[in-house]
């Protein structure tokens, strides 16, 4: 099997924030991933990808051990991505300074806005800053995405300030992003719908690159297709009781792959899911 890109790991199933467009909300609260079951999951799937994510669902800087989380990722040394909503990074900053593993760090600051409002975010906005240049400091080899993925008149404006307070840099602005200064990115992305089983279907035909390019595990073990089925509505196996590889063989994952190929889309949630229309072009 080729590499994948990336595979999605939740270690949290609960979240700080509540975000209007998130479906955390009204997920049953998991349980936080243990490290038993975060080591197996490495273990096994270490040589199957290029990078590992914390994150589907849940804020990952809330798990009470994950001192011990960033030292398996860093004992089996493989890369690292973190996506949070930024609330608890002071508080972590440390503990992520010292993790070698640790390669990209997703602040999602659309979460801020939504959940703050605007003021409080620009004043946590302020505060984080320094350290988020304190982290690019110690890690080298650490990319930092602030992530802006609705663009309403709020974000707009902590668009602005964010810009004012990089002022004097040389900017680089690409199609999705833009450079405040080296390896401090913003991203830009439209916003789109978690799918959901109880939409109208939207077709039955379409590719997407799950299962080739990633995957995703729920902090319970429930093996998904991709990091939008936050309720493990295509539960593949779980990787508690299964290894990774015999889950990523089971008829109905190699069913998906083999009619993604064809462009057929197989699964329910699949024929309602909008996300791949980006796919299409
Ligand atoms: S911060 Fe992220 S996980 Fe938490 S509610 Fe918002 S979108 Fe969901
Ligand atoms: S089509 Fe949508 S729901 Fe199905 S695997 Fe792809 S992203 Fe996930």
């Amino acid at each position: 099997m080729k590499k994948l890109k990336k595979i999605f790991v939740e270690i949290s199933g609960c979240c700080n924030l509540k975000c209007e467009f998130c479906p955390a909300a009204q997920v049953k609260t998991r349980p936080f991933m243990s490290p038993t079951l975060f080591e197996k999951i490495i273990k096994e799937s270490k040589d199957l990808t290029e990078r590992h994510c914390l994150h589907v669902l849940g804020e990952p800087l809330l798990h009470p051990q994950l001192q011990t989380i960033l030292k398996i990722a860093d004992q089996y040394k493989i890369q690292l991505e973190i996506t949070s909503n930024g609330l608890l990074l002071q508080e972590h900053l440390p503990l992520l300074a010292s993790c070698e593993s640790l390669i990209q760090l997703n602040i999602s600051l659309h979460s801020l806005t939504s959940n703050l409002g605007l003021e409080k975010t620009l004043e946590h906005i302020r505060t984080i800053i320094p350290s988020l240049e304190v982290l690019l400091d110690r890690s080298p080899k650490l990319f930092i995405n602030l992530r802006f993925w609705r663009q309403d008149k709020e974000d707009n404006t902590l668009l602005e300030e964010l810009l004012k307070l990089y002022e004097g840099e040389q900017f680089i602005q690409k199609e999705k992003n833009l450079r405040l200064r080296p390896r401090l990115l913003i991203h830009f992305e439209k916003t789109f719908e978690w799918p959901h089983l109880n939409a109208p279907i939207r077709s039955e035909k379409g590719y997407c690159h799950a299962l080739s390019s990633h995957f995703g595990i729920l902090s319970n073990g429930t093996v998904i297709p991709c990091c939008l089925d936050g309720h493990g509505d295509i539960a593949l196996g779980n990787a508690e009781q299964e290894s990774i590889e015999e889950i990523l063989q089971t008829p109905r994952a190699k069913k998906m792959r083999e009619q993604f190929n064809k462009g057929l889309l197989v699964e329910e949630l699949c024929k309602r899911c909008q996300y791949i229309e980006r796919f299409e072009k």
